[in-house]
C-alpha cells in the first residue's frame, strides 16, 4: 500500500550550507527535484564524505527527512518517501578509490558511474558483472544506486547477483556517523554484513559513499544461441540447457505480452575454440542458431504500465509463463515476462483497471506453491496503480528488518516509507 504523504519541515539552508564547511554545493529544489511525485524543499551536492557526514548529522538534527539520488535513473522504484525534504545528491563523490586488478577488486565511490567503472576495469582486461543495460549505462546510473536498487541481469546464472559481488561498502548513517563493512573499516556496526543489507535497500537505512566489488576476468570471445517457439516448448529446452555440461553464462527467456510464443536466448562466453564447438553444440541441443550479439532485449526490462520481479524454481518458471497468459485473457491484460530460466524474471504488467492490475499480480503470485518457491514485487507503478497493490506480498523477517531500521535510523529520517511495511 502507498504510505501517506506528509507536508515538508522547515528547511534551515543556512545552517545546511555551514555544515558543508565550503566542500559541496546546496541550494533550493526546483520542479524537476522530485522523488516519484513527493517535491524535495533542497538539494545538496556535498563533495567529500566528511562534508555529507555533517550535512547528514545537521539534516537529522532540524528533524529533515534526507533521500539520496545518484544519476536519478530509478528514483521510482518502491513506494513514495513519506516526506522528501533534502535529496543528497551523491554524484561529487565520483572516484576510483582503488583497483586492484592482481586481486580483482575494485573500490569505487557511490557517486561514480557504472559505465566509467567498467571503462577504467575493462583496460585491465576486467568486468564488473552487473549487466546493467546500456541505456542505463549511458543515463549515468551511478554505484551507489545499482547497490541501492540491487537488481540482477542474465549473467547472475555463473556470476551471481551484485549483493554477492559486493565485498564491502562504506555507509553514512542518519545521525551522520561513517560506519564500514569489509575493507577498510572506520567504524564497523556489529554484526550485520553492512554491504549485504544496504543492496536492494533504496536509500532506507543508510547512504552508502563507497563500496568494494569482486571483479571477472573478461572473456574474450562470446556468442548467442537463440531458439524462438511455443512458449511451453522453449521453456522445457530452457531448463535442458541449464542442466547440460554446456555452462552457459546465461539462459534468458523472453515472452512479449499476448504471445503463445517464446524465445530462449544461451549466452555462451570463454575463449575462442570453446566458445565455438559450445555453441554449435547448444543450437543443436536447442535447434536454435547461434550469432555473435545477444538479442536487443538482452538484460532490458520488459515495458508495461507496472514492472515488478518474480522469483520461481526452474520448473516453476513454465507455471510462471502459463499463469502469466492465462492472467491476459482473464483480466484484459498484457503481462510481458522476460529473464533468466532458472528463475529471476521481471514482468511488464499492464491492465484496464487498477484492480484488474491486482489481479493480475496476485495471480502470478498465486502460480507458486508457496512464498518461498516463488515472489512477485512489484518494482515500479504508478501511484494510481499502486494504491490498490499489496506491492511486496509475503515477506518473511518483516519484524527483524524493522529491528535493523530502528537501530540504524531511529529517527525514520532517510526515505521513511519507501520499503516493505513502512520501513
Ligand atoms: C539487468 C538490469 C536491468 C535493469 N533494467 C532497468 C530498467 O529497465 N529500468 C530501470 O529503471 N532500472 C533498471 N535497472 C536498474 C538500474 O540498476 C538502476 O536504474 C540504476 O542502477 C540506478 O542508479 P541511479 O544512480 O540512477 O540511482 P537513483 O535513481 O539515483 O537511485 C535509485 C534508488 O537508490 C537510492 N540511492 C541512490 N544512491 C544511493 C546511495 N549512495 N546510498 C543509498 N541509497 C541510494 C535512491 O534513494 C533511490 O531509492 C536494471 C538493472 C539491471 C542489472
Amino acid at each position: 500500500m502507498v504510505t501517506s504523504t506528509s507536508p515538508a519541515a522547515p528547511v534551515d539552508l543556512a545552517a545546511l550550507n555551514r555544515s558543508l564547511d565550503g566542500a559541496g554545493e546546496i541550494r533550493e529544489a526546483g520542479p524537476d527535484d522530485m522523488v516519484d511525485g513527493v517535491p524535495a524543499s533542497a538539494v545538496a551536492r556535498p563533495s567529500s564524505v566528511a562534508a555529507l557526514s555533517a550535512l547528514l548529522r545537521e539534516a537529522t538534527g532540524q528533524g529533515l527527512v534526507t533521500v539520496a539520488r545518484g544519476a536519478g535513473t530509478a528514483m521510482s522504484w518502491g513506494n513514495p518517501p513519506e516526506r522528501a525534504d533534502l535529496l543528497l545528491e551523491t554524484t561529487a563523490l565520483d572516484r576510483l578509490v582503488e583497483h586492484e586488478a592482481g586481486d580483482l577488486v575494485v573500490v569505487a565511490q557511490a557517486g561514480l558511474a557504472m559505465r566509467d567503472l567498467q571503462e577504467r576495469v575493462g583496460r585491465a582486461g576486467q568486468e564488473l558483472v552487473a549487466d546493467l543495460p546500456p541505456e542505463r549505462l549511458a543515463a549515468g546510473s551511478t554505484v551507489g544506486g545499482a547497490l541501492a536498487t540491487g537488481p540482477s541481469g542474465p549473467r547472475r546464472l555463473q556470476r551471481l547477483a551484485l549483493r554477492d559481488l559486493v565485498l564491502g561498502a562504506t555507509v553514512v548513517l542518519a545521525d551522520g556517523t561513517v560506519t564500514a563493512s569489509g575493507g577498510k573499516v572506520v567504524k564497523n556496526v556489529a554484526g550485520y554484513d553492512l554491504a549485504k543489507l544496504m543492496t536492494g535497500s533504496l536509500g532506507t537505512l543508510g547512504v552508502i559513499v563507497q563500496a568494494a566489488f569482486r571483479l571477472h576476468p573478461a572473456r574474450p570471445e562470446r556468442a548467442t544461441v537463440t531458439r524462438a517457439g511455443p512458449t511451453e516448448e522453449v521453456a522445457r529446452l530452457a531448463r535442458q540447457v541449464v542442466a547440460s555440461q554446456l555452462a552457459p553464462a546465461a539462459v534468458e527467456l523472453d515472452r512479449a505480452a499476448g504471445s503463445d510464443q517464446a524465445t530462449l536466448a544461451v549466452l555462451l562466453e570463454g575463449t575462442h575454440d570453446a566458445v565455438r564447438s559450445r555453441s554449435a553444440e547448444a543450437a543443436a541441443l536447442v535447434g536454435g542458431e547461434v550469432g555473435e550479439a545477444p538479442p536487443s532485449w538482452w538484460a532490458r526490462m520488459p515495458g508495461g504500465d507496472v514492472t515488478a520481479k518474480a522469483t520461481a524454481t526452474l520448473t516453476g518458471v513454465s507455471d510462471l509463463l502459463r499463469t502469466a497468459r492465462a492472467a491476459e485473457q482473464e483480466h484484459g491484460a498484457a503481462v510481458a515476462v522476460r529473464g533468466s530460466a532458472v528463475g529471476v524474471l521481471h514482468l511488464g504488467i499492464t491492465a484496464p483497471d487498477p484492480a484488474a492490475v491486482a489481479a493480475v499480480v496476485g495471480r502470478l503470485r498465486a502460480a507458486a506453491p508457496s512464498a518461498r518457491e516463488g515472489t512477485v514485487t512489484v518494482l515500479v507503478a504508478p501511484p494510481e496503480l499502486r494504491a490498490g497493490l499489496d506491492a511486496w506480498g509475503p515477506v518473511a523477517g518483516l519484524d527483524l528488518m524493522r529491528s535493523i531500521k530502528n537501530q540504524l535510523d531511529p529517527g525514520r529520517n532517510l526515505a521513511p516509507g519507501r520499503f516493505v511495511g513502512g520501513i
